[in-house]
């Protein structure tokens, strides 16, 4: 069982010390990223958000780290993929506020990088980050939301799509799927359209189907309307993308001496959409605090634990959505079973999802 520190939201007094960014400090005190970072190059994984995004992790948080990196001894920077194209400024990420460089992680004409091939269906090449690769340790600080594909974005998202190239992005991305049509068989009725309540399908100008994955929760109406059976299911489905980013960030991780990453989890402004749509909505549960952890599928597991389908703010989610009636929040709302993805990172032998909470107040 691993140890995921907490640090929570909730206070008894209007004290500064209880806030989360003084419980961030603490945690840190308490991690085990002092004795990773001595003498080491560190690169910061995190999600810097695009366009009009302002749910990303604040400031102050990257502030408090980059100082206690560099306290115990380390040399450290900020990255993401596709920075400069992501105005990192607007949302207070530079070196001068941020106390280090915050970088791309594949070098700015985005050329840098390692590739390990992997062979799983479509995914063939993991192109590591070059900064990422070079890095002796690394910090994975993600900010918690939803996701469309995969259901849940936290530490193995952030990892596996945010520290490799633009083709392997696109090569995980292939591996979504599970609609197939038949073109000779469709009659253009439309009923398959008109039957999707979540805008995820329609016909090109050319007449062909198609479907966005992104918002299809696979709830299989398009199916069921059908009058002629053009649409079928195949066998190939949203967790093959959960897999693909499992093996994604096992290639990635495997880069790093045993003992040399450490993952935080920032559990505030969860919202149903990851940070890369370049908007932010409402939250759709209160604000629950801070994770820290060097086992990933612990921290996954706990940070999922702890958005409750009950404790859900119907603002959070777009006027007149319908949820679905079974499985965690994000499956609810994504149609897709997040624990998938924590279920192959331990295929993968990335930890292992029992954990035990450790609250920092
Ligand atoms: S499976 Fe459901 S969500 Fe996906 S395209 Fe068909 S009707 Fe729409
Ligand atoms: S419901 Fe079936 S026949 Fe009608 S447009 Fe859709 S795929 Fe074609």
């Amino acid at each position: 069982m691993s140890k995921v520190l907490f640090a929570p939201m909730g206070f008894t007094r209007y004290e500064v010390d209880q806030t989360l960014p003084a419980r961030f400090e603490r945690l840190l005190a308490k991690s085990e990223i002092a004795d990773m970072v001595g003498g080491k190059t560190v690169a910061i994984k995190m999600h810097v958000g695009d366009r009009m995004t302002y749910s990303t992790i604040p400031p102050v948080f990257l502030r408090s780290l980059v100082s206690f990196v560099k306290e115990h001894g380390g040399d450290c920077f900020i990255c993401d993929h596709g920075v400069a194209q992501r105005q990192p400024q607007n949302r207070g990420y530079t070196e001068a506020i941020l106390g280090c460089p915050v970088l791309d992680d594949c070098g700015h004409l985005q050329k840098y990088y390692y590739t390990k091939e992997v062979n799983f269906r479509s995914f063939k090449h993991v192109d590591i980050a070059g900064y990422i690769h070079d890095a002796d340790v690394l910090i994975d600080f993600s900010h918690v939301k939803g996701h469309g594909a995969c259901g849940y974005g936290g530490a193995c998202k952030n990892i596996a799509m945010g520290c490799v190239t633009t083709r392997t992005r696109q090569e995980q991305h292939s591996l979504e799927g599970g609609l197939e049509w038949d073109g000779s068989a469709c009659i253009h009725c439309n009923a398959c359209v008109e039957g999707c309540n979540h805008n995820a399908n329609g016909f090109s100008d050319a007449g062909e189907y198609w479907v966005d994955y992104h918002n299809c929760t696979l709830c299989r109406h398009c199916l069921k309307v059908c009058p002629t059976g053009a649409i079928s299911a195949t066998d190939h489905n949203y967790e093959d993308f959960q897999q693909g980013l499992a093996l994604c960030t096992k290639t990635v991780l495997d880069t790093f001496a045993p003992g040399s990453v450490y993952y935080l989890n920032l559990l505030t402004q969860i919202t149903i959409l990851c940070d890369c749509w370049g908007l932010t909505t409402p939250g759709l549960v209160p604000d629950i605090g801070l994770m820290g952890s060097t086992d990933i599928a612990s921290i996954e597991q706990a940070s999922l634990d702890a958005i409750k389908v009950e404790n859900l703010i119907p603002a959070g989610l777009p006027e007149g959505f319908p949820l679905g009636d079974h499985g965690h929040l994000f499956e609810r709302i994504h149609g897709k079973d997040p624990f998938v993805q924590i279920a192959m990172l331990e295929k993968y032998g990335l930890g292992n999802k029992a954990y035990e909470l450790v609250e920092v107040k």
